[in-house]
């Protein structure tokens, strides 16, 4: 039988902006949904989950994470219940339910503990650059052995436990019993889908949002290797200095857009910004402007004598691989990815 919890829309609300009760029933918002359908039918299916408190469903659910937030469902809704706030709203909750260490519930629910996160961090690396001298080839040596360290810590200690717990709670736990040839015929999907997001145009109107995007996760990777494999600050070689500039100026151009879009709220999508939303997009420009301005520094032969912009990008650094990586906003990229490669493993089960 189905676990109710009376508790859970209270919960929920701490997740996001929407208004429950006002919802009454009327399908409009599955009608409007290009991505949905018989199989996946939502949001209206995930609306009334949450009245009903259904939390065990909701965890077990993949819906959540096929919507890709155009927001024609909450424009349409004729009670301004706002399902898509609602469904995004929902995987943020998931996020917090799949991290086993607790903190993404407890960041996403709480400002003044992000905040605290964030400036615990800021006191971490001044406290490291003093420890150092405030020596810029010593600084940036850690720095370096910090970003690769980071990536296979996160990765292998957060991340990973997240998605096997994910795959448990979607396909194990509800008694799905796919065939091993089913995982492999599906990677496909999850690379595809991990890089080009191909699903999200299927939303109407959406082809820039999908293009910024892609030139984003794009540009935000290549940046990734650039600096990491390819150590980009150090290097000598013209092409991967040109290619590290190149890669660090799409990020802030098109995170830009996206603030100055959250801050006029013109669309469905940018009217509620939760925290999470800000620091996402605010820290993915800081990370591009600072990386591209120490990377200017250093070409200009100004670095030695301002060490403060490589300790500013550094903090930045460090706050996004601690804290929005591994449990902020940016782990939705790869939750939908995995539901979008799981969603294919159970179509395939036959
Ligand atoms: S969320 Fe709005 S459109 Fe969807 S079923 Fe409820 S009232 Fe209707
Ligand atoms: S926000 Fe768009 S994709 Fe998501 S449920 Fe609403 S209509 Fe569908």
């Amino acid at each position: 039988m189905a676990r109710i919890n009376p508790e859970f829309s209270d919960e929920l609300k701490k997740y996001g902006a929407f208004d429950l009760n006002a919802c009454y029933n009327c399908g409009n918002c599955t009608a409007v949904c290009t991505l949905s359908d018989e199989e996946n039918s939502f949001p209206r299916k995930m609306v009334r989950y949450s009245v009903l408190g259904l939390d065990g469903d909701l965890e077990a659910s993949l819906d959540p994470w096929l919507c890709y937030y155009c927001g024609e469902c909450s424009t349409t809704c004729p009670r301004e219940a706002d399902p898509g706030e609602l469904m995004m709203s929902l995987r943020r909750w998931l996020t917090a339910r799949y991290d086993w260490t607790g903190l993404s519930g407890l960041l996403y629910k709480s400002l003044p503990a992000s905040i605290f996160a964030f400036l615990l961090l800021v006191v971490a690396v001044i406290w490291f650059a003093a420890k150092q001298q405030f020596d810029v080839a010593s600084i940036m040596h850690y720095g370096h052995f910090f970003e690769m360290a980071a990536i296979t810590l996160v990765f292998a200690l957060i991340l990973l436990p997240n998605i096997i717990h994910m795959w448990w709670l979607t396909i194990y736990k509800p008694g799905i019993k796919a065939p091993l040839s089913a995982y492999f015929k599906s990677l496909e999907d999850l690379i595809v889908h991990m890089f080009t997001q191909k699903r999200a145009l299927g939303c109407d109107d959406n082809q820039f949002r999908w293009f910024e995007h892609f030139i984003l996760v794009l540009g935000y990777l290549l940046l990734l290797f650039t600096t990491v494999f390819l150590n980009w600050f150090e290097t000598t070689n013209l092409f991967v200095i040109i290619l590290g500039y190149v890669e660090s100026a799409i990020i802030f151009v098109v995170t830009f857009d996206f603030v100055r879009r959250r801050i006029q709220k013109d669309q469905a999508i940018s009217k509620h910004s939760h925290p999470s939303d800000w620091f996402f997009v605010i820290w993915l420009f800081l990370m591009g402007l600072t990386a591209f301005t120490v990377r200017l520094f250093i070409d200009v032969d100004l670095l030695e004598t301002n060490l403060w912009i490589y300790l500013v990008h550094l903090i930045i650094l460090v706050q996004w691989a601690l804290i929005i990586v591994p449990f902020g906003k940016w782990t939705h990229f790869l939750y939908r990815s995995f539901a979008m490669y799981f969603h294919r493993v159970i179509e395939l089960k036959g």
